[in-house]
């Protein structure tokens, strides 16, 4: 694998992610909200994400790919591990397949920010019999490919950086907010599993 491909296989994988969320976007936005934490804190957490994962990786392969005469980051590349670049591959199809089976689970209750919906269920089964975010594992696990995809001291660690704000920044919140919403029965989920990776963390 070159640096060409793992940027070309980073915007094939950065698209498919944009594919498989367009769908269950649509749908979910069908129930209206009957409670939501957004405000300007969600609003910085998110752009931090979205930063993160992906205004700087985009800027980074675009310019790459492109040959662009404003390549900023350059003077922060080093030189390009194949092996590493395939476990990336691994770690965004995985993660890819993440997104899928939460959206699957999550069907009408999943939203972008912090929302509780009309008729919210508690869902507890599936992927989330497993772990309490397994969407938040599949951004981590996105992070960690963008990574090892990307030879760039600062557009690699980017993804990790932009998530782990949102992530730090909000898990405890939504936890909040599902036992204010769900009472015991969260209490109890919380109990029988791990936040992002079984039995340990
Ligand atoms: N943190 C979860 C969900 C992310 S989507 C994950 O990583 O998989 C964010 C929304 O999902 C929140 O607004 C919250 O209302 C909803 N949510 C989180 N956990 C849930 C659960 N177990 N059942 C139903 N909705 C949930």
């Amino acid at each position: 694998m070159t640096v060409t491909a793992a940027c070309i296989t980073w915007l094939v994988f950065e698209g498919l992610w944009l594919v498989l969320r367009w769908q269950p976007n649509r749908h979910a936005r069908k129930t209206p909200v009957r409670y939501s934490g957004r405000g300007l804190r969600e609003l910085v957490l998110m752009g931090a994400s979205l930063t993160g994962l992906g205004i700087v990786p985009l800027y980074y392969a675009a310019s790459h790919l492109l040959h662009a005469g404003t390549r900023v980051l350059t003077f922060a590349d080093y030189p390009f591990v194949p092996v590493l670049g395939y476990l990336g591959v691994a770690a965004a199809a995985a993660s890819l397949w993440l997104f899928y089976r939460t959206h699957r689970d999550l069907g009408q209750n999943w939203s972008v920010s912090l929302d509780l919906r009309e008729r919210h269920t508690l869902v507890t089964t599936g992927i989330y019999a497993a772990v309490r975010h397994p969407m938040y594992a599949g951004f981590w696990l996105m992070a960690l490919a963008q990574v090892l995809l990307l030879p760039n001291w600062i557009a690699g660690p980017a993804g990790l950086i932009g998530f782990g704000i949102l992530f730090f920044g909000r898990v405890g919140r939504e936890e909040e907010m599902m036992i204010a919403a769900f009472g015991d029965e969260y209490r109890g989920y919380m109990r029988r599993t791990a936040r992002v990776v079984p039995w340990l963390y």
